[in-house]
């Protein structure tokens, strides 16, 4: 007997005939022998339309207060899921997040899994019945409030799960097929992929695909869980998500024991939502970037890629470039401002109009010429590069925001990632 972690997103759930169709789902995987442990998120929007709400009450709604609110969708949604199934003809357990056990630190809106519990999980699991858990929700002991993990954190609630519980597989239900190389939407050539390692998984997801939130993905690859991302719509085999070094016999198996050789290239991702800052004319000098990068650390904006240029000699100044999301834009500009005659620039430039594209794969760590062909494809296609970072099994690079979809389909294309036919794809936003 397995026991098995399904979570299922908000989409799945958006209405009582989807919550009816989950709710067969759960009974056929019950039925197959498996213990069950369920993670489910809000149905549908109703997170946005309890923050709306929140909004129209008071333009900075209370932390904790807000906490409270957003939880109720999830409390929502796990009761009729477990109401669908007792009237199945078999038993369901609902549970909030803090019945479940999972004990978060005390940062209301962003609170990270401090410890998880489950004993509760455990008893109900003993007796037969099915487990249902709301997602996104902890609790902190020392406040004794109730917290929520951050938008999308249901993903994080299922893998914390499955950790603790030590699941076979945990499952992640949304609206498409899988992971895909590219988006679909953008690359119809897309293929959805068998399986992908944790850590080209992660690195996807920091650069844009929206399909996993990248904290689950983390906590999933530090504590060896195996994920399986498939459509709630049917019944495809989805994506796997291992850890090389701890797959499960069970992932293994819906593997069909596949020992292919790992492609080079997993997949390219495309960002839209980072803006370039460019820091005119500073003295070359030990120290300044230090001074810099202090000023943006204390407003915490997230910095990605940071290019600083040669100085002309002539001068003895030089430009340092990053980006950062837009939303923290305005921010770092006025602390930097602030700061200009201490750091002693020139000024500084503004630029929201990039795109981002990261080219992901394990395999980049032993084969050479991977940039060179990525440089090349853009260059064929008429497209400037005007930033790039490298990791071990990433590249990255900055285009005008309005080239990022054709350089995602040359990329996709230059590398042999292109299928046969076109993906499929259902109108789902992966949620
Ligand atoms: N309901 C929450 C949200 O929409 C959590 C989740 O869906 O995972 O962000
Ligand atoms: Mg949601």
């Amino acid at each position: 007997m397995s026991l098995i972690v399904q979570k299922f997103g908000g989409s799945s759930v958006a209405d009582a005939e989807s919550i009816k169709r989950v709710a067969k789902r759960i009974v056929d995987t019950k039925k197959a022998g498996n213990d069950i442990v369920v993670a489910v998120s809000a149905m549908g929007d109703s997170t946005d339309e309890l923050l709306d709400l929140a909004h129209e009450v008071t333009p900075i709604p209370a932390p904790r207060e807000l906490d409270m609110l957003l939880t109720a969708g999830e409390r929502i949604s796990m009761a009729l899921l477990a109401m669908a199934i007792k009237s199945m003809g078999y038993d369901a357990r609902s549970f909030t997040g803090s019945q479940a056990g999972m004990i978060t630190d005390a940062q209301h809106g962003a609170a990270r899994i401090v410890d998880v519990t489950p004993g509760r999980l455990r008893d109900a699991l003993d007796e037969g019945a099915i487990a249902i858990v709301a997602g996104f929700q902890g609790f902190n002991r020392d406040t004794k409030d109730i917290t929520t993990l951050g938008r999308g954190g249901s993903d994080t609630t299922a893998v914390a799960l499955a950790a603790a519980l030590g699941a076979d597989i945990c499952e992640i239900y949304t609206d498409v097929d899988g992971i895909f190389s590219a988006d679909p939407r953008v690359v119809p050539r897309a293929h959805k992929l068998d399986r992908v390692s944790s850590e080209e998984m992660l690195e996807l997801a920091a650069a844009g695909a929206k399909v996993l939130y990248i904290r689950a993905v983390e906590y999933a690859r530090r504590h060896g869980v195996t994920l399986h991302v498939r459509s709630s719509f049917n019944n495809n085999t989805g994506t796997i998500v291992y850890n090389p070094a701890a797959i499960s016999p069970y992932a293994a198996a819906v593997l069909n024991g596949e020992t292919v050789e790992e492609p080079i290239i997993a997949g390219v991702a495309a960002d839209l939502s980072e803006a370039k800052v460019t820091v005119v004319g500073v003295p070359d000098i030990p120290g300044k970037a230090a001074q810099i990068f202090k000023i943006v650390a204390k407003t915490n904006a997230n910095v990605d890629m940071i290019v600083q240029n040669v100085s002309a000699a002539s001068t003895g100044l030089t430009d340092i470039s990053f980006t950062l999301p837009k939303s923290e834009g305005q921010q770092v500009l006025t602390a930097l401002t602030n700061e200009q005659q201490n750091v002693g620039f020139a000024g500084l430039q503004y630029d929201d109009q990039i795109g981002k594209l990261a080219l992901v794969g394990a395999g980049m760590r032993t084969n050479t010429g991977v940039s060179a062909k990525l440089f090349e494809a853009l260059f064929e296609a008429g497209i400037n590069i005007e930033m790039i970072s490298t990791s071990e099994i990433r590249i990255s690079v900055v285009t005008r925001a309005d080239t990022i979809n054709e350089a995602l389909r040359v990329v996709h294309t230059a590398f042999g990632l292109d299928s046969d036919d076109e993906a499929v794809v259902h109108g789902g936003t992966g949620r």
